[in-house]
């Protein structure tokens, strides 16, 4: 993988690009491929972003989302659109099978792939150029590092810095992670100089639920949390009848996780939900614990140090019993 500077003299010549994410793309999914894209499209390429699949709702106010093709919705004219295309843009994700039934048309892709994400162990083999930095708060970060760097900063408008923001905003936990660094800070004093309405977009994200998503997670934190005070973790296990009893659809179960880690003195968060397919876990922590290896190792997933995913094919009353083993050996680590 070539450095992501490197690709900057091709940027001036009009190209077919295509921008894809991660299955069930989150703000920062979402956010980074639509910045990028309006961007692009303001520098004369011809962009489409296709989803792999379908997002929550409290995304669809975004500035473009209407043009955004779900792959499931639109098998055939995805493929036709990544055999036709230039460029493949890869955000928020650094390993091919995140974008589930994606995955065999980028491998098969012959056109230049690009890598723009912050999660750790990257499978820099499949792309022509790019960037990994575990360091960085968010892929709109990058993104916007990559604007910057190009030298067309200018073209920031008010759609990318809308678009920019809400990755930022969301992965930093409205910028209280430590991976909130004065770099953050400064991009978003710069694009409140531009006009940024930060506000309307923390309701957007934040003041948009349903009545059901609310009594939802009041159900589940009565009723499906477990806390086990001997490894300072919490655990939540989310049923399918719970889903369907609430009539709980993409995105409303996220930030659920967090509220495990609001527990005093609780550094370990977990939740499994029980999806058509998979049992779906999202990983938390506080301080020196590493859920990324603890989801690599156990349930086949991975992402950041402190905030990761996993899976497993395995019913969800084994796989609550499954994590409940193991978490037996990293009782010294979490004391
Ligand atoms: P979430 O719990 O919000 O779904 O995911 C937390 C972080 O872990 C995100 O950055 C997400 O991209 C990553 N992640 C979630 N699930 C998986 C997975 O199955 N594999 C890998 N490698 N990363 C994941
Ligand atoms: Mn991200």
């Amino acid at each position: 993988m070539h450095q992501l500077q490197d690709f900057f003299p091709q940027i001036q010549e009009p190209k077919k690009v295509i921008i894809t994410t991660h299955q069930k793309p989150d703000g920062d999914a979402m956010g980074s491929s639509l910045g990028l894209y309006h961007f692009l499209k303001q520098i004369g390429h011809h962009v489409t972003v296709i989803s792999p699949t379908n997002w929550a709702s409290f995304l669809d106010w975004m500035p473009g989302i209407d043009s955004v093709i779900d792959y499931e919705q639109d098998k055939e004219k995805s493929r036709l659109l990544i055999q036709d295309a230039d460029v493949i843009f890869c955000l928020d994700f650094n390993i091919l099978h995140r974008t589930k039934n994606l995955e065999p048309f980028l491998e098969a892709a012959t056109c230049t792939r690009i890598l723009i994400d912050h999660h750790q162990q990257p499978q820099e083999e499949m792309f022509d150029y790019g960037i990994s930095d575990t360091n960085k708060s968010s892929t709109c970060e990058m993104v916007y590092d990559f604007i910057m760097d190009s030298g067309y900063g200018a073209n920031i408008n008010l759609d990318v810095a809308a678009c920019l923001y809400t990755g930022v905003m969301t992965d930093t936990g409205s910028f209280r992670f430590p991976s909130t660094k004065a770099s953050v800070h400064k991009m978003v004093a710069h694009l409140k100089e531009l006009g940024l309405q930060h506000t309307l977009i923390h309701e957007n994200i934040f003041d948009n639920f349903l009545e059901n998503k609310l009594r939802f997670m009041g159900f589940a934190l009565c009723n499906r949390m477990e806390v086990m005070y001997e490894y300072n973790t919490a655990l939540m296990h989310i049923s399918k009848q719970d889903l369907i009893k609430f009539d709980i659809k993409t995105g409303d179960t996220e930030g659920l996780v967090n509220y495990l880690l609001t527990i005093q003195g609780i550094k370990f968060g977990a939740i499994v939900i029980d999806r058509d397919e998979e049992r779906k876990w999202s990983f938390r922590s506080k301080g020196n614990f590493d859920v990324n290896t603890f989801a690599r190792l156990h349930f086949e997933g991975g992402g950041h140090f402190n905030a990761a995913g996993g899976r497993s094919g395995d019913s969800l009353e084994n796989t609550v019993q499954k994590f409940k083993k193991v978490i037996q050996q990293y009782e010294s680590q979490l004391q």
